[in-house]
């Protein structure tokens, strides 16, 4: 369970917050995901609903900003982002490539309010 851990660790982060923030409720919670990135909302809210239940983050609702990876091709050095179904250089052609980034999951911001 993949995203089970992910979200809890997405929790804890948020209630230490709030409680740095004189004990505040969690309201929102901004996360960046990455497009290579195996996580799917649906399961991160489902469990943040679960595992939030009885906290300061009781309700909070999770924004989702999926952000593009990169990859760099190692024949042309040409740096793109990913066409639907091809990871191939939109330049050469090439099948070789260097990806940056794309498997990111954090939290960009958090809104809390006492
Ligand atoms: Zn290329």
């Amino acid at each position: 369970m993949h995203e089970m851990a992910v979200t809890k660790n997405i929790l804890d982060i948020a209630l230490e917050s709030a409680r740095e923030a004189d004990n505040a409720r969690v309201m929102e919670i901004n996360l960046v995901i990455g497009e290579l990135s195996s996580v799917a909302d649906d399961s991160v809210q489902f469990y943040f609903d679960a595992l939030s239940k009885d906290t300061a983050a009781e309700g909070a609702k999770l924004n989702f900003r999926r952000i593009p990876a990169f990859f760099q091709c190692t024949a042309c050095k040409h740096r793109y982002k990913r066409k639907e179904n091809t990871f191939r250089c939109p330049r050469c052609g090439a099948d070789a490539k260097i990806c940056e980034g794309g498997t990111e999951f954090y939290i960009d911001s958090l809104v809390v309010e006492n």
